[in-house]
């Protein structure tokens, strides 16, 4: 019953604010924290044998493949030092693309022929692993019966230790492959495009004059999220099931009277966020940024850019700590993109940019006019390819989760385009205007541009409706969804980026061997690119409808809904990038295809099940409780000689509403009870046939809902769920 959990969650906070949020003490020192449970460069450094360190480090900065007594050495170290911590038991912790995590965990002990027990753990145990790969999604790739996978250990990404309680689980972060060397996982991918995005970088950079070897993807994930009161979430078979809430009537007060955004932390949440905070600085993610969202109960952490395969190791660690320490606080962690209607949805926004490893970050608007070609040039290679790739990029933002969110008026629209700012786009203009003309300033050539102010970044200059904006000194994708393993949506923008920097520089080359100074011919090709690509700049309201039809003039895509964005990841010139870097071959393109069409429709199967169930379980029952409860007040009335005109009427009303909910949850049921051939087909079929039928649904019983009294109702309501903390 609703009201059991209402009292279940007042007694809860009523609990919590007189027992722990009464607690006192001296909190413990981030500085002592960080890092204490990774087996980072500093302890590598600590515990490792001198030329071990060397090699190892070697492996880290160039790529390269770790030899055997290297591995064993560096095993034989962690093993140790994992001991010494109390661990037990090691894992290869990898990606599938389930888009959440898997781990398998193995002692590192094992019986001695006298009885007693011996710690081990190889070079081989460390660098692979063979968890059987039969029940992750393969998209067809492989039959069970050659279900062999290998995760392989990224040494880029340091090991650290999984403390839960009294046990101890040594975490390897890897990569997960099928025996035939195919990517069964999000991280392989990740780590191809960002070998492809460097060597593409340098290449670039050389023409500039630059020295840098390599080049890193780097990556900051601002996570939204909603933590409600833990009784609620249990008695919503919806919010346990799906992640969102497939009834609930929208409150009298929502988010209108934006009182929530930046506004003061409720003590119970800030306290989880402490823990959540503590928990990730001892594995070693940055977290730096913890604030309110703009829907009441929504939240926002945000931590410090790191590489990109770490920044995403630590999403997802991220991910896996906000759930795990929610409930210590009575908390429950939402995660999904839409967990209300009605309300802000969650995302994830992706902050990305490019540093070299001279510490300079590609994306930084310079100083001197030789500094702002160079950074122009990577800002338009960033611009060309949100256009050129806007298919490919809206694919790897799309889910079930995420249709309920991208241009519903409070989320980026599902068209991509670029924000740069007022005085970039001004700068940009210019150069379209052929301002690109040889002028000398003060000894040195530029190009058009006299000098790149400083860019602003303040908070002023933010476009909250573009989908992919400038800010700064780095782009932010904020389509990207909050549930999503930032991993992919890196990877296309890599691979993205990647093909435009590799266009760039051979026209360059090309303009450079012919004689051409650097300087005007870096004018030229900005300038035929801004020509080309401008028009995915936009700079105004994407909220609003006008942009959707000026979109449209412009010939941007607009792909609605997952199934519209999903064959994206197919299409001819999308495979042939993803093969000329080497990324991903046809076969593996069309294989994660299939996993998403497929996760697609199960989503949806899921959630139309589940409202078929609710709606006979929970909504169903209490309002004929009702009708049965007017309906006998009614009949005394009439008994009592004073028919009520307007009982008969509400009588009236509630029978016709339940009726039609009742035919509305058959014809829900009925169309669920189909299949198709093809995994598009039947992806077409839930988005056409079930979706329409799942949202009359849910009106009818939203209607029920806020006619039914509070003693009948037996859901939490979104008044209760949202606003008691
Ligand atoms: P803003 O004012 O734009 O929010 P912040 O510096 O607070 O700027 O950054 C927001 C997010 O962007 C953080 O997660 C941060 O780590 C990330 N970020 C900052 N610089 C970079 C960069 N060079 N590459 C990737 N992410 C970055
Ligand atoms: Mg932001």
């Amino acid at each position: 019953m609703g009201s059991a959990a209402l009292g279940e969650a007042v007694k809860t906070i009523r609990e919590w604010t007189m027992n722990e949020g009464r607690q006192t003490g001296t909190p413990a020192k981030v500085q002592d924290l960080f890092g204490a449970l990774v087996f980072n460069d500093k302890m590598q450094q600590t515990r490792l044998p001198r030329a071990v360190y060397k090699a190892l480090r070697s492996t880290v900065t160039h790529a390269t493949s770790l030899d055997s007594s290297t591995a064993d050495a560096v095993a034989s170290a962690l093993k140790d030092w994992a001991i010494e911590h109390g661990a037990s038991h090691y894992t290869h912790w990898f990606q599938p693309m389930t888009g959440i995590t898997a781990e398998k965990h193995d002692s590192f002990y094992s019986p001695t022929a006298d009885g007693q027990s011996m710690a081990a753990f190889s070079g081989k145990e460390l660098v692979i692993g063979e968890p059987d790969a039969s029940s992750f999604p393969s998209g067809g790739m492989r039959s069970t019966f050659e279900a062999r996978g290998y995760t392989a250990w990224d040494p880029t990404s340091p090991p650290w230790l999984h403390v839960n309680g009294p046990s101890v689980t040594l975490v390897i972060p890897t990569a997960f492959v099928s025996w035939t060397g195919e990517a069964l996982d999000k991280k392989t991918p990740l780590l191809r495009s960002m070998e492809a995005l460097s060597t593409q970088t340098v290449r670039a950079l050389k023409l500039f004059g630059s020295t840098a070897r390599r080049a890193t993807a780097t990556c900051g994930p601002e996570q939204e999220y909603f933590l409600i009161d833990r009784n609620f979430y249990f008695a919503r078979p919806d919010l346990i099931n799906a992640g969102r809430t497939l009834f609930g009537a929208r409150p009298p007060k929502g988010q209108e009277l934006e009182d929530q955004y930046f506004g003061s932390i409720p003590d119970r949440v800030l306290a989880c966020m402490s823990e959540v905070e503590a928990e990730l600085y001892k594995v070693g993610v940055p977290v730096k940024t913890r604030h309110n969202e703009v829907a009441p109960s929504q939240y926002e952490i945000a931590p410090i850019f790191e590489s990109a395969n770490v920044a995403t190791d630590h999403q997802m660690m991220t991910m896996e700590t906000l759930r795990r320490v929610a409930p210590k606080f009575g908390l429950a962690c939402l995660m999904h993109e839409k967990p209300f209607a009605g309300l802000n949805g969650s995302g994830k926004h992706l902050n990305w940019s490019i540093g070299d490893d001279l510490g300079n970050n590609l994306l930084n608007p310079g100083e001197t006019p030789h500094e702002n070609m160079q950074f122009l040039f990577f800002c338009v290679a960033v611009v060309r390819a949100v256009d050129k790739w806007q298919g490919l990029l809206r694919q790897s933002i799309a889910s079930a989760g995420n249709d309920h969110r991208l241009g519903a008026n409070e989320a980026p629209p599902a068209i991509l385009s670029v924000f740069l700012g007022d005085m970039l786009t001004d700068i940009f203009e210019q150069i379209d205007a052929g301002a690109a003309r040889r002028t000398k300033h003060g000894g040195t050539l530029d190009i058009g541009v006299s000098s790149l102010p400083k860019l602003p970044r303040d908070a002023g200059d933010r476009n909250r409706t573009s989908p992919f904006a400038f800010t700064g000194n780095k782009f932010e994708f904020r389509a990207v969804s909050s549930n999503q393993n930032v991993a992919f949506p890196a990877t296309c923008l890599n691979i993205a980026v990647a093909d435009s920097l590799d266009a760039m520089t051979a026209e360059l080359e090309g303009m450079l061997s012919k004689g051409q100074p650097l300087e005007e011919a870096v004018a030229a090709l900005l300038k035929k690119l801004i020509k080309q690509h401008k028009r995915v700049i936009f700079n105004g309201n994407g909220y609003s409808d006008a942009w959707q039809k000026e979109a449209g003039k412009r010939g941007l895509l607009n792909l609605r809904n997952t199934v519209d964005a999903l064959p994206e990841l197919v299409k001819p010139d999308v495979i042939k990038v993803f093969e000329k870097f080497k990324i991903l071959t046809e076969r593996e393109l069309r294989a994660r295809y299939e996993v998403d069409l497929e996760t697609y429709s199960k989503t949806i199967n899921v959630e139309a099940q589940l409202m078929v169930l609710m709606a006979n379980r929970y909504v169903l029952p209490a309002g004929l409780e009702y009708q049965t409860q007017v309906g006998q007040s009614v009949a005394a009335a009439k008994a009592g000689g004073v028919p009520s005109v307007e009982g008969k009427k509400l009588l009236g009303r509630i029978v016709k509403l339940i009726d039609a909910f009742r035919t509305q949850t058959d014809k829900l049921a009925t169309a669920l009870e189909h299949s198709n051939s093809s995994a598009e087909a039947h992806a077409k079929y839930m988005r056409d046939a079930v979706v329409p039928q799942m949202s009359k649904l849910r009106e009818l019983g939203d209607q029920i809902e806020v006619l039914t009294p509070h003693q009948i109702w037996p859901l939490p309501t979104y008044r209760e769920m949202l606003f008691i903390k």
